[in-house]
């Protein structure tokens, strides 16, 4: 017998998380639940304002359409990921899309359990903190650093001065598409020649693809695609200047399509990156599980926790944050 169940979550964010320009102070977002023959499987849909397609709601109705159809006996993998079957009914929203083939995969036993646990840290603004944190023995020798808020040139002093105090620090850098060519020019000219091979790559330095490709070509920095992952058909290709590209699951689809994604980078030479996008502790350790299963060996950007006040069903290894029960969601749905 089968059994769905559509629950609803919120969190606090903490004050200042702002997302393409909208101040947010809840992180919102659905678990849903399916159960057979007493096994149990969970995933998260959590469409993020400013970044996914769909809203909370248009993303609940969909995942309520396919958990009816999955409880009334159907393989819904099909919906789920509609480029492999021509009967699709209707495109799923990628964060429904996503949270459904979580919650397959735990039932079907299908998404291995173990993970490292381990995130790329993210540096959010005072690079002495953040020095002084990845001074700390153990530490992975690799962080992320937005770029893109400030003057070019004084971003890359910024940079000079991390990669100079941590000589084993590697860097990825995230600009957003934020730089004019000439201010991702300013960048590349202030950075030291002799630490700059360090920089891994930069995400989307330019407001186009074209720009980023010819920032590439002009300075030898390697860049990585992000934003254009999720544009048009974007399939990985091999392209001079790109080094990788960034996953994020919840803004992509079914763990089907997120593969296909891996696999298209792999055989391009690229390296895949699976990325967070503030998910709850729930997702974030099946993106960790996804990671250690899909691309080993590769350290995923999932230092996102820290940006809310509490976890949520599960914890991630080492967080004290508190933790909400399933007592303390509001069931919008029980399908049986
Ligand atoms: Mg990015």
């Amino acid at each position: 017998m089968r059994r769905g169940t559509l629950l609803g979550y919120s969190l606090p964010l903490h004050a200042g998380v702002v997302l393409r320009g909208q101040r947010l102070s809840q992180r919102t977002g659905l678990v849903v639940r399916l159960e057979q023959d007493h096994r149990t499987g969970e995933g998260e849909i959590a469409p993020l304002p400013g970044f996914s397609g769909e809203t909370l709601s248009q993303a609940a109705d969909a995942a309520l359409l396919l958990i009816r159809r999955w409880v009334a006996g159907a393989c819904i993998l099909t919906d789920l990921d509609p480029s492999d079957g021509a009967q699709a009914r209707q495109p799923i929203p990628p964060s429904a899309a996503f949270g459904l083939s979580c919650a397959l995969a735990e039932l079907e036993e299908s998404l291995p359990t173990q993970a490292p646990y381990l995130s790329v840290p993210l540096c959010g603004g005072d690079s002495a903190e953040f020095i002084r944190r990845l001074s700390a023995p153990g530490d992975n020798p690799l962080a992320k650093v937005k770029v893109g808020l400030m003057d070019g040139r004084e971003e890359s002093r910024r940079v000079n001065s991390m990669l100079a105090a941590l000589p084993r620090l590697h860097l990825r850098l995230d600009a957003n598409r934020s730089w004019t060519a000439a201010a991702a020019a300013g960048f590349a000219e202030s950075l030291d020649p002799a630490l700059s091979g360090r920089i891994d790559f930069i995400e989307e330095p330019c407001a186009t693809p074209a720009e980023s490709l010819a920032f590439s070509r002009g300075t030898g920095i390697a860049i990585a695609w992000d934003e254009t992952v999720r544009e048009g058909n974007f399939y990985p290709c091999p392209q001079p200047g790109v080094a990788a590209i960034i996953i994020k699951p919840m803004l992509t689809g079914s763990l089907e399509r997120c593969r296909r994604l891996i696999d298209g980078a792999r055989q391009a030479g690229l390296t895949a990156v699976i990325s967070s996008s503030i998910e709850s502790s729930l997702g974030l350790t099946q993106l960790s599980r996804l990671a250690h299963w899909l691309t080993p060996g590769v350290t995923p950007g999932l230092d996102t926790l820290s940006l809310l006040g509490a976890q949520l069903l599960r914890r991630w290894p080492g967080s004290p944050l508190p933790l909400q029960s399933p007592g303390e969601l509001q069931i919008i749905a029980r399908v049986t």
